[in-house]
């Protein structure tokens, strides 16, 4: 099933977050503005109104910080989507969180959330240089690092999900302190219990402008593409035979067809709603007021005064029109319709234009599928 079939409405719930993630995507955007955290009263707003127009009842709690850091609402979100008089039974619940909470996040999240995608960068020494935990937050863990708070509740959310319905997989961020011990990190997660595994190359974090106009960031940023793809395929297939899923951030649309890449070329389907009030289409452009050059993902605002959320027609007309049959440089690709032009996140933030191209990236796309694709359809789909 291509990406653009996962359906479901996001909320970014809050920006803050208990980890000191190196290659931390946003931190640079969030550290800038003050905390913020979703008001209910528009969370509340777009499950009526996505309830409304749309079939699918998932919902799904993503960044731009920590979700849990806001359980709370979390929590009031959910009741009020299974409360909904469209919702009921049919809501679903998925979260991507950095898997270091307490006790009571992982009970409740033990009867209530279905695909949990633990942002894991696996073996604790890997883990706790990647991904460390804010020292603010030290003392709440006990003293404990992330990889230990990760490892238990993961280890217990498993060992005791008995029949419920509750996957917990791992998003793996790859980078040169990773790429080459992908088998390692297969044997590891498998014996933790884990049977789903996304792994995604480490992409350039968002800022004021796009990378091609950041030399810095360009100069900084150091990853060994062809060593990534070599390793994945041979992880990826000693998983299979061990029955874990090893999958990748570019093989995603190998079970299916089609020409967009994911959901963010259909955003009504599948709206995210941002801490300050916005609609976006993509899990890459986190705030609405201030998208800089990620503006093209911004398709809809809350209105205070109407209580209705107003649409930004043409942008999405756009959207709709970002297909790989139409892009001059996917055109005569022979996996054009199992890439659909790449993600279109990455590629605005490197290139500033919905059509833009990183050939590395095209080069790994189409040596994967030479290699592995096409396949059946995913169970769970890329976060
Ligand atoms: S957990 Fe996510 S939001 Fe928090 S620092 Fe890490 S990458 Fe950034
Ligand atoms: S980051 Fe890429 S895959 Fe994710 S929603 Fe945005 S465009 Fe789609
Ligand atoms: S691999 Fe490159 S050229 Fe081919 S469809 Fe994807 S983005 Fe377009």
């Amino acid at each position: 099933m291509p990406h653009c079939n996962k359906k479901m409405i996001s909320f970014f719930l809050t920006t803050k977050c208990n980890l000191c993630c190196r290659y931390c995507y946003n931190a640079k955007e969030r550290n800038k503005i003050e905390e913020k955290t979703i008001p209910l009263e528009i969370a509340k707003a777009g499950i009526d109104w996505y309830f409304n127009n749309c079939e699918s009842r998932h919902i799904r709690f993503y960044g731009p910080g920590e979700p849990t850091q806001e359980f709370e609402k979390i929590k009031e979100i959910t009741n009020y989507a299974k409360l909904n008089k469209n919702g009921g039974d049919r809501v679903t619940v998925e979260i991507q969180t950095n898997g270091v909470f307490n006790e009571n996040v992982r009970d409740w999240a033990l009867e209530n959330i279905n695909i949990m995608w633990m942002s894991f960068d696996g073996m604790p020494d890997i883990q706790n240089y990647n991904r460390p935990l804010n020292p603010k937050y030290k003392e709440l863990f006990g003293g404990k690092t992330s990889a230990e708070v990760l490892e238990n509740n993961v280890k217990w959310l498993i060992e005791n999900k008995g029949e419920r319905n509750l996957m917990v997989g791992a998003r793996v961020t790859i980078t040169d302190k990773n790429v080459y011990k992908q088998i390692e990190m297969v044997d590891y997660f498998y014996n933790l219990g884990i049977r789903y595994v996304w792994t995604n190359p480490l992409f350039y974090s968002v800022g004021e402008i796009p990378v091609c106009e950041d030399n810095l960031k360009k100069d900084s940023y150091n990853f060994d593409m062809e060593a990534y793809v070599n390793e994945y395929i041979k992880a990826y297939k000693y998983a299979k035979e061990k029955g874990l899923f090893w999958g990748s951030f570019y093989t995603i649309n190998f079970d299916g067809e089609s020409p967009y890449h994911c959901r963010s070329c259909t955003p009504l389907s599948a709206p995210h709603i941002t801490t300050d009030g916005y609609i976006s289409a993509c899990d890459m452009a986190l705030l609405g007021e201030k998208p800089y050059h990620m503006e093209a993902f911004i398709v809809g605002k809350w209105n205070s005064k109407t209580k209705k959320f107003d649409l930004y027609d043409e942008k999405i007309k756009t959207l709709n029109n970002r297909k790989s049959t139409e892009i001059e440089h996917c055109k005569k690709c022979p996996v054009k319709l199992h890439c659909g032009g790449f993600c279109l996140g990455e590629t605005v933030n490197e290139t500033g234009k919905l059509d833009g191209q990183n050939i590395t990236k095209c080069i790994a796309t189409r040596k994967l599928y030479r290699e592995l694709g096409p396949c059946e359809p995913y169970k769970y789909l890329h976060p």
